[in-house]
């Protein structure tokens, strides 16, 4: 049964997420010459704000791409055919970066791990300890994978690079993390984040960027992979120092409003606000998993991730049917499985421009929909949420 939906739509995926009025609002505006001094003043205001975000003082490359631009920005920087790589499995993300490098000739290497728990940092440290020869150039690590709701503790994969000498670079995807869950890029030895416009920063999809470290820049001089639209020297020879091709100039003004929005509440009340609102979810959910019912994908729970909560169903239940349910009874998007994970289980993106009764009210249309499905559940989890929320 289907209703025609009025009030808003409750967006609850993990990405794109909610796009607050404000921004919506600051992005309607004219074409402009980007050569525009008033607009390159903006332009270079908005990178120096963004970077206490990603926490460097390195610079950052803008695309416009999403994020899988930067991923590819990052591969042909860097690196130069044959070169191997060591993928930190994680999930669907971290199999689709791989599946780009090796397209580009690179040797991946992964280190494999349980998809509800992310790689072992003593399995890290053996592969970086195994390679004595020093072949492996950069280590790929998925700070926060949206396909399980699984984040990485990267200063121990840092910690492990240190430990054993090993002078791979060390590639960070925050594409799901960024102004969400704390991330410290100068202070954990990142070489090169990447990020995108469309998740923590509360934008419209089509810009994406990486931050990059002295030691990336170096090896990007030595880099040999073909690469023109997303050459960072290409890129240091224009005026802007990011971009080939015309800019857009309407995502920069979204993206100002983005970080008023982010320095007006805080940073560190941003990842207080994911905390809490993260801890609801999971509240939630373990109520659900009673009757043997659906459990919290992840595992570990010092790894459950404070932006987006996979759910596994029970066995022989569909997670389609619960997210058509949500979306045609109570206008609630939820995110669907990918790839492996595909109708097992389903996700809710808590990241972004969210508050408590937005969290309460799409947690409400889940467990309308497990009745409505006939998924085995726990009752009552709304109501652990809203004593969670008021702990
Ligand atoms: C969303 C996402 C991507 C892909 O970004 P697109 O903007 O969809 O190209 C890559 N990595 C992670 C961790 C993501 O969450």
């Amino acid at each position: 049964m289907s209703t025609t939906p009025r009030g808003r739509l409750f967006f609850a995926n993990p990405g794109p997420t909610n796009i607050p009025d404000s921004i919506l609002r600051a992005i309607d505006r004219p074409s402009q010459d980007f050569m525009d001094e008033g607009f390159v003043a903006l332009f270079e205001e908005c990178i120096r704000r963004l970077k206490p975000i990603i926490g460097t003082e390195g610079h950052v490359f803008m695309y416009t791409a999403s994020g899988h631009g930067a991923w590819e920005a990052s591969l042909v920087n860097l690196f130069s055919p044959g070169d191997t790589l060591l993928m930190l499995e994680s999930g669907y993300f971290s199999e689709s970066w791989t599946e780009m490098a090796r397209k580009f000739g690179l040797a991946v290497e992964t280190v494999s791990a349980d998809w509800r728990r992310g790689v072992q940092t003593e399995a890290v440290r053996a592969a970086l300890a195994g390679d004595t020869e020093r072949r492996i150039k950069a280590v790929c690590a998925v700070h926060n994978e949206t396909s399980t709701g699984v984040t990485l503790p990267i200063a121990e994969i840092r910690a492990a690079l240190d430990e054993t000498g090993h002078p791979a670079l060390l590639l960070s995807d925050t594409i799901s993390s960024l102004a969400s869950i704390p991330y410290a890029m100068d202070a954990w030895g990142i070489d090169l984040t990447v990020g995108g416009s469309q998740k923590g920063l509360m934008l419209p999809a089509g810009m994406s960027f990486t931050a990059v470290s002295e030691k990336a820049m170096a090896a990007h001089r030595e880099a040999r992979l073909p690469r023109h639209y997303l050459d960072w020297t290409v890129m240091l020879s224009r005026r802007h120092r990011s971009f080939v091709g015309t800019i857009p100039t309407q995502m920069f003004y979204g993206l100002s409003e983005a970080l008023r929005l982010l320095e007006e509440e805080g940073l560190e009340a941003v990842h207080a606000r994911h905390r809490r609102l993260a801890g609801a979810v999971r509240a939630a959910a373990r109520v659900w998993s009673g009757n043997a019912g659906l459990q919290i994908f992840c595992a570990d729970p010092a790894r459950c991730s404070d932006s987006v909560t996979a759910i596994l169903m029970p066995g022989g239940h569909d997670a389609e049917a619960v997210r058509r349910a949500a979306l045609g009874r109570y206008n609630v998007s939820l995110g669907g499985g990918l790839g492996r994970l595909a109708g097992r289980v389903f996700r809710i993106g808590h990241l972004g421009d969210l508050n408590e009764p937005m969290i309460l009210g799409t947690l409400a249309a889940v467990e309308m929909s497990l009745a409505d499905a006939g998924v085995p559940h726990g009752r009552g989890g709304v109501a652990a949420a809203m004593d969670a929320l008021r702990a």
